[in-house]
């Protein structure tokens, strides 16, 4: 589980697997030693996960999700455990995966009780007619599947309720705060060629009115299209919505011919124009990966065939 993990004997060749848990303004001088350690500590366990799928043989698809499931697990980052809270104090989880071979998908919002929202998503992909299920019904298609449920305690954490009060003390937008280390998410390419990507949020703090940002939306902050790429994103939701973002950079891929790096960053730049920050994690059907971020850092790692491992955090890291 460290940087250098080295490729098991029996290691599949073909396999990429890229992952993000948020991007925003993460600088040296506001990072303490131990948030900085437990962050490369939860992306370096979420990328033994999904390499513990890939280097098998395994599908993209479960890559992602036992990826994104560690991360959600992890309180270091906002999804799952450790999700930043609403402006009532509680916490209500989005989350949606998509399967670049079939373009598949599942996603919910808003929901509060399900310990794993990613599998939950991936739930309403294959047992129901459906794509995206929001709040109550959402809760409890959960229950009637049987997915682990948690009491909402379960996901609330002190530094994110005090985050709320430091927002309401200062009148701070949901803008503002915490675009530190936020949404996770995952995209892989499988040995057999075919793309997935996943995304798990807390949200914005603060959020309220039933507040849906980009990472439950199909075509916003998730994507995966076996002919172009798959992509998950982070960032100031509202902004990669009106962009379409995940969507924009696979129609670029496919039908101008950019590599993935081309696309995000012109995307990104173009999320930018609108007032966006946050950034994406991107692989393609032969394994090429990429990232691109507009801001000061990203949480983010990247495993693929024959040993490669990088974690970074800041944008001068490679
Ligand atoms: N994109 C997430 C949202 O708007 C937040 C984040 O990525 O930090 O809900």
């Amino acid at each position: 589980m460290t940087a250098a993990t080295p490729a098991a004997a029996q290691d599949t060749p073909g396999w990429t697997l890229v992952i993000h848990g948020g991007a925003g303004v993460i600088e040296r001088e506001r990072m303490t030693p131990e948030r900085e350690k437990a962050a490369r500590a939860g992306l370096n366990a979420a990328l033994d996960a999904g390499q513990a799928v890939l280097a098998k043989g395994g599908n993209a698809i479960d890559a992602v999700e036992a990826a994104v499931r560690v991360l959600e697990d992890d309180p270091a980052f906002n999804a799952g455990r450790g999700a930043v809270f609403t402006y009532e104090g509680t916490n209500e989880l989005d989350a949606s995966i998509m399967d670049g071979s079939t373009r598949a998908a599942g996603a919910v919002a808003g929901v509060t009780r399900t310990k794993n929202p990613i599998t939950l998503a991936r739930r309403v992909m294959e047992d129901s007619p459906h794509v995206l299920l929001a709040g109550k019904g959402a809760d409890a298609f959960s229950r009637e599947k049987g997915l682990e449920q948690v009491d909402p305690s379960w996901f609330a954490t002190p530094e994110r309720r005090q985050q709320l009060e430091k927002m309401k003390a200062q009148s701070l937008s949901a803008f503002d705060v915490d675009m530190k280390y936020g949404t996770v998410g995952a995209v892989a390419r499988d040995a057999a060629g075919h793309v997935a990507a996943a995304t798990s949020t807390g949200g914005m703090t603060g959020k309220r009115w039933g507040r849906v940002g980009d990472s439950p939306l199909i075509g916003a902050g998730t994507y995966a299209d076996d002919r172009a790429c798959a992509v998950s994103a982070t960032g100031s939701g509202e902004f990669f919505i009106r962009e379409g973002v995940a969507h924009e950079i696979c129609a670029r891929v496919r039908f101008k011919g950019e590599t993935l790096k081309q696309a995000g960053d012109i995307v990104m730049a173009e999320t930018k124009d609108l007032g966006g920050t946050g950034g994406v994690i991107l692989t393609g059907p032969t394994g090429e990966m990429a990232w691109s971020f507009n801001t000061a850092g990203m949480y983010r790692g990247h495993a693929s065939a024959g040993g490669t491992r990088v974690v970074a955090i800041y944008g001068d890291e490679k």
